[in-house]
């Protein structure tokens, strides 16, 4: 148990501080949020979210930081500001890998090897860009001018509970990059690393009311950041329900742009032909649909095979040696390699979507290993032959399922990933370099990774095509553009 992160949980929740507003907590005046530790059901702690109209103020606190203060225009403060910040949260790894696990049951060791050093690399490489963001000069006929992105000026964020600080800050790092005002909605199932983090920010030297967390749930706080009149921008990571309903907050108010971060089904296609060891990618297949109880927007929900029936057979049963060889229990336990999922209505609509393709005629697998007698943990799910109709058959699980799907050629294949709503990530196995230029070449997602699971780098792109996503992408210098607007300077001459 980290003691720094200990006390700061019951610093916030005894002190009901679950907002925090130019570089201070103050109590909340909205309804009430009940903090819940997914591994024990016990509750951690209650918080006051913020009302409609605190929302406001701390927008106003958050503009004018954005105008008063030198954030927007001195980009040597911002990059040395994000460095201290990069360090503050290495220096406080335990204590943010404590309050994700205790609210969303993330694996300490997940966090310790993976978002954290992830939210380190991400400001520093943010911290890189600033400097480097010249704009373009121009020289014409006509006259001279410039070309140069500007901040939009303030950013809301509401934010999803699986990656809780991994995923705010895929936000902050580059929306404070460019120069922008923040107001964080975190999700309601995972606050405190958020306030942590924003005490971190002001500790770093941010200038107070730049980095600003409301507590709060979605249809109530949420929803009043959505339809604010003054805040020019909405950056949102969540279901496809939910960011639907930011575009809509937007044309009802004041037409704020809106980047979505949404759902998937990523596939994990293995070119039986083309690939010598099953176990090996049987390991990796796995760990990509079961990683953070499956509870990931690339998790690899569908583990697709293109190859010959023994093949199949053999790559079938080496998936599920490797899933009943997970460790599922205590997220604080280094040796667990699954956690519980994240709260009680998830862990009824999982179990019920698995009935479901049961009852409705498909195979099912599940690990054979004992779990907890509390907590809302669910063994790892294999299953084949879901039928269509099925809500697994078209739906985002978001829970420790995945199902193996036998595809006649490649062709089809290929189909059952372009052919989705969804088009966020994927995974091809194939070792011959040519066949898989191919898959490249027909695989149409916003990542495709190639012999190995993976999301990318800090410095590469992440977002969803088709119903995956909307405008902007996290990472890379694209999203550092995506927080801002194009200003053309021209002058006449
Ligand atoms: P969610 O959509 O339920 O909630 C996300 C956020 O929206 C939360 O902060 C919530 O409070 C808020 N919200 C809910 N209802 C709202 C409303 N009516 N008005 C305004 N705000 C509202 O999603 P979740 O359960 O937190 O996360 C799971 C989803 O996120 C999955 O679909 C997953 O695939 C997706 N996700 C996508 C990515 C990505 O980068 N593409 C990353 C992580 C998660």
């Amino acid at each position: 148990m980290s003691e720094t992160g200990h006390s700061f949980q019951q610093k916030i929740t005894s002190g009901d501080l679950g907002i925090y507003v130019g570089g201070k907590f103050v109590v909340g005046e909205g309804t009430s949020l009940s903090l819940v530790n997914p591994a024990t059901e016990k509750e951690i702690g209650q918080l006051t979210s913020a009302s409609a109209a605190q929302v406001n103020d701390v927008v106003d606190v958050a503009r004018r930081a954005f105008i008063e203060t030198e954030w927007s225009t001195d980009k040597e403060l911002r990059a040395s500001t994000l460095r201290t910040m990069a360090d503050l949260v290495a220096e406080h790894a335990d204590a943010i890998a404590y309050l994700d696990s205790i609210e969303a049951g993330k694996l300490v060791t997940d966090m310790l090897d993976g978002d954290v050093p992830d939210v380190v690399a991400n400001l520093r490489f943010f911290a890189d860009l600033v400097g480097r963001d010249e704009g373009r000069f121009l020289d014409e006929r006509s006259g001279w001018g410039w070309v140069r992105g500007i901040p939009v000026g303030v950013v809301g964020g509401v934010l999803p509970w699986n990656f809780p600080i991994a995923m705010l800050c895929w936000k902050v790092a580059p929306a404070l990059a460019a120069g922008n005002a923040l107001v964080l909605k975190p999700s309601e199932d995972s606050t405190l690393s958020a306030l942590l983090f924003a005490e971190l920010a002001t500790q770093a030297g941010l200038p107070d009311g730049i980095l600003n967390v409301v507590a709060g749930d979605g249809p109530g706080t949420g929803s009043a950041l959505g339809l604010h009149p003054d805040v020019d921008m909405l950056t949102f990571t969540g279901s496809g329900e939910v960011g639907r309903m930011f575009l809509e907050y937007s044309a009802r108010s004041n037409l704020k742009k809106v980047s979505l971060e949404l759902g998937g089904r990523a596939a994990y296609i293995v070119d039986g032909e083309h690939t010598v060891h099953l176990d090996t990618v049987a390991q990796d297949a796995v760990g990509a649909a079961f990683g953070v109880s499956g509870q990931n927007c690339t998790a690899s929900s569908r583990l697709v095979f293109v190859g010959s029936d023994e093949d199949f057979q053999r790559f079938r049963a080496a998936v599920q040696d490797a899933a009943a060889g997970i460790t599922v229990g205590d997220p604080m336990s280094p040796v667990t390699g699954m956690g519980p999922v994240i709260n009680k209505e998830a862990h009824q609509r999982i179990i019920e979507w698995i009935d479901e393709a049961a009852g409705s005629g498909a195979t099912l697998w599940q690990s054979p290993q004992e779990l907890p007698e509390v907590g809302y943990y669910i063994a790892p799910t294999i299953l084949e032959n879901v039928p269509v109709e099925a809500q697994l058959g078209t739906g985002e699980i978001f829970g420790p399922v995945t199902q193996i799907i036998r595809a006649a050629t490649r062709e089809d294949a290929v189909r059952l990933v372009n052919d989705e709503p969804y088009g966020l990530a994927s995974t091809v196995w194939c070792e011959d370099i040519g066949q898989a230029k191919w898959w490249a070449d027909q695989i149409r997602v916003g990542t495709l990774a190639v012999n190995g699971y993976s999301e990318g780098t800090v410095a590469t792109p992440f977002g969803g095509l088709r119903q995956s996503g909307f405008w902007g992408r996290d990472n890379g210098p694209e999203a550092l553009a995506g927080y801002q607007e194009q200003m053309t300077v021209w002058i006449s001459g």
